[in-house]
């Protein structure tokens, strides 16, 4: 059997990567050094595969921001903003980053993954710019490497555009200038074209579009067309491996065992190959050898041998370079595998791995399984125990009148999201503790001036319900994982998440659980100073969930509820010490949205039952709120008020009041803080932007409801602009209060 892999990460074992762009943006590198950096990085990565032993080596899939700004880019797809600039490095990067005259093109999410692509503007027809598959497959070519082009699909491609004005006249545009670069790339014996699209609902007129376009592009080469899908089951099996390509590409890990069933139940085409994405592309773990033996004789009852090709289950841009520099304790570490380390697999398992292989990657797991991290008695106990019914008390509106006399608030009441800036010095001595430069008390007392003085700010500014403003947090996961049991954390693991931007995921490698409070004595002191209420600031189960590496032996939603059995004890800790209010954060529950419609309501009824097993515990005069940074949730709005949290704050600035409207057509009638101006931009917003939008808010909502915040944590901001900003929010609160 041949081995595959569908892409690399491109960040470099050092993030050389990373470092080498934010260099060159900051002017410390020309433009030459930096391209050829880049090149050394990128023939190094393509020599490591060849060593590695992988037979179909993916070129073009490195990029300097984004795969999708890549290929929208060399068909000329540029924001109408960016059209007159000449088509350089230069303006490549102003689409992703933005200039001084014109905003970036939009970000977003990466199918369910937490990789950002640039979105695609059309404004006119595309054109042809550059062959960069074709140069690509020239370069690796020089150093003998033979490579397989890799091409984001046509259909996908539109898709995840906007601008254009109907779907099949874009698709049909682009077909031309697909044509002319697999005719060019003619030499090359492979060619993958992604249509991750396929894993997601589509029209059936959408799909008329896709097998035109395909039925057009078979005959534009004679290269062998591997039309690969990734990161779930395809929903039109039997239509999909009918298209006029060679090979298909199936993800056999996230796929919920459909993709196994079609092909026994619907058979796969003689004369076709099949890439089987076998080894987990997407999490951190080891394989078990003998697992995935067994898998592949299911598959190769239904294909013979010489048609499977084997590879990971999608792009590795999604995992880390390699488990080898880490020093995680062995049972841990043994049982790691990053990019590297997962093409090992891919190699042995097509070679057909020996019996040694197969025992050690299977003992390896095993040992993680019975290892007391994975078998703590408590937990499992609680488990077995969890409540089918998690309710508050009382109704939400009973507990809006007891909170109401509790807190005595104003109408309109203001607020923040938890974080305020987190400055160059809040950083310098947090890194010099851990470090064990700086003595633990000296810390903790920085910390403690520094929650003094934002209180005093708090008030002075104006605020009705206050916060400690999370000064002893790196990150709102790492820092709850620090403080849990079951979590590890990697010295190197670092993914891309958009741009040079890298985060480095906690490993939930064992069983969750509560150890010993993690935010009451930040937040017991910060209300010691003063009488209005300070919200406890806590992360939600499933954005811990999300933003982690986790274990793949029990389900998620297991996981989950470990994690929220963990907090709930928390918010219990946080109450019995007097704290009125909590805050946990779910910005993540969005994301974590299966790709196909029919999952959603199981993953959100799991998600809304995980919230609330976390924060269901209290009196009703506690008041739970949440807060999420998005604006687009009219299709998971029944989810939202089903937390039953009693406030949610939300974006509501960038999206322009388009929020709002969700209002009109469904009734919420619980509390919620409109994130009036946006936090993402230096920028102080104006009295009359905050007004407009506080305004637009009371036409659908009844003014009892509404709470006035930022669109989410003041972390990033500088302190002139973050103070300035909160007291116009302030004086725009006031004034709406004495117009109502
Ligand atoms: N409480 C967090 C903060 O203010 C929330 C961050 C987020 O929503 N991403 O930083
Ligand atoms: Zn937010």
């Amino acid at each position: 059997m041949k081995s595959s892999n569908l892409g690399y990460p491109r960040i470099g074992e050092k993030r050389e990567w990373k470092h080498a762009l934010e260099r060159f943006w900051a002017g410390e590198l020309e433009e030459t050094a930096f391209l050829q950096e880049m090149k050394e990085l990128r023939l190094h990565q393509l020599r490591k595969q060849q060593e590695i032993g992988i037979d179909l080596i993916p070129v073009g899939d490195f990029s300097f921001y984004d795969h999708v700004l890549d290929a929208a880019f060399m068909f000329g797809i540029v924001p109408k903003r960016f059209a007159q600039q000449e088509m350089s490095l230069r303006t490549y990067f102003d689409i992703a980053r933005g200039n001084d005259t014109a905003v970036a093109a939009e970000m977003t999410k990466w199918f369910n993954t937490n990789y950002h692509y640039i979105v695609p503007e059309w404004h006119e027809a595309p054109k042809l710019m550059e062959n960069r598959p074709l140069r690509l497959y020239e370069e690796a070519k020089e150093i003998g490497i033979h490579g397989k082009p890799v091409l984001l699909g046509p259909v996908t491609l539109v898709k995840l555009s906007k601008g254009y004005e109907s779907f099949k006249g874009a698709v049909e545009a682009l077909i031309p200038l697909y044509e002319q670069v697999l005719s060019e790339l003619e030499e090359a014996a492979w060619i993958q074209i992604d249509e991750p699209i396929l894993a997601t609902d589509l029209s059936d007129e959408e799909f008329a579009v896709l097998r035109a376009a395909y039925t057009r592009l078979r005959k534009a080469t004679n290269s062998r067309l591997i039309l690969q899908t990734y990161f779930d089951s395809i929903t039109r099996y039997k239509e999909v491996v009918k298209l006029p390509v060679d090979a298909v590409g199936l993800d056999f890990v996230h796929d919920r065992g459909e993709n196994l069933l079609s092909l026994q139940q619907y058979g796969f085409p003689q004369e076709k190959y099949l890439a089987a994405g076998v080894i987990d592309g997407r999490n951190v773990w080891r394989a078990d050898l003998e697992n995935k033996q067994a898998l592949l004789e299911a598959i190769t009852v239904v294909v013979p041998k010489e048609r499977v090709i084997i590879q990971p289950s999608a792009s590795l841009l999604h995992v880390p370079v390699t488990s080898k520099g880490e020093a995680l304790e062995p049972i841990l570490q043994n049982a790691l595998a990053f990019a590297d380390e997962k093409l090992a697999e891919v190699v042995l398992l097509a070679k057909g791995a020996n019996q040694a292989a197969l025992e050690a990657s299977h003992a390896a797991l095993a040992a993680l399984s019975a290892s007391p991290v994975r078998n703590q008695e408590a937990v499992r106990k609680a488990m077995q125990n969890l409540p089918a019914q998690v309710e508050r008390n009382s109704p939400f509106t009973e507990r809006r009148e007891l909170q109401q006399v509790r807190f005595g608030l104003p109408l309109l009441p203001t607020t923040t999201i938890g974080s305020f800036p987190q400055t160059a010095e809040v950083r310098q001595k947090r890194r010099a503790w851990r470090r064990g430069e700086l003595p633990d008390a000296t810390y903790q007392a920085y910390i403690r001036a520094e929650i003094k003085k934002w209180i005093e700010m708090q008030e002075e500014i104006g605020l009705d319900v206050l916060v400690h403003g999370e000064f002893e947090r790196t990150d709102m996961v790492e820092y709850f994982g620090e403080k849990l049991a079951g979590f590890q954390f990697t010295k190197n693991g670092w993914v891309q998440s958009y741009g040079s931007r890298c985060v480095k995921p906690p490993l939930i490698y064992g069983d969750v659980a509560f150890v010993a409070p993690m935010t009451v004595k930040e937040t017991l002191y910060a209300q010691s100073l003063v009488s209005k209420p300070v919200k406890g600031m806590l992360t939600g189960p499933i954005t811990i969930l999300n933003w982690s590496f986790v274990r793949d032996d029990i389900p998620r939603r297991d996981v989950a509820n470990q994690i929220a059995l963990a907090l709930r004890e928390e918010v219990e800790a946080l109450e019995d010490h007097g704290i009125r209010m909590i805050q946990i954060d779910e910005p993540a529950l969005r994301e974590g949205l299966p790709l196909k419609r029919e999952h959603w309501d199981s993953y959100l009824a799991d998600a809304v039952y995980a919230f609330k097993l976390a924060t269901t515990a209290v009196r009703d005069t506690t008041q739970i709120h949440t807060h999420m940074c998005y604006s687009n949730f009219e299709d998971i709005i029944e989810a939202i008020a089903a937390l039953d949290a009693d406030v949610i704050s939300i974006e509501t600035s960038r999206s322009h009041g388009e929020l709002i409207a969700a209002f009109e057509t469904h009734t919420y009638e619980k509390g919620i803080g409109l994130g009036v101006y946006d936090i993402h931009s230096p920028r102080v917003p104006k009295l009359s932007e905050i007004e407009h939008n506080i305004a637009r808010a009371l036409q659908v909502l009844h003014p009892k409801q509404i709470w006035i915040n930022p669109d989410c944590g003041l972390k990033t901001r500088g302190i002139d602009e973050t103070v300035a900003g909160l007291c116009i929010m302030v004086q725009a609160a006031k004034r709406a209060r004495r117009q109502l």
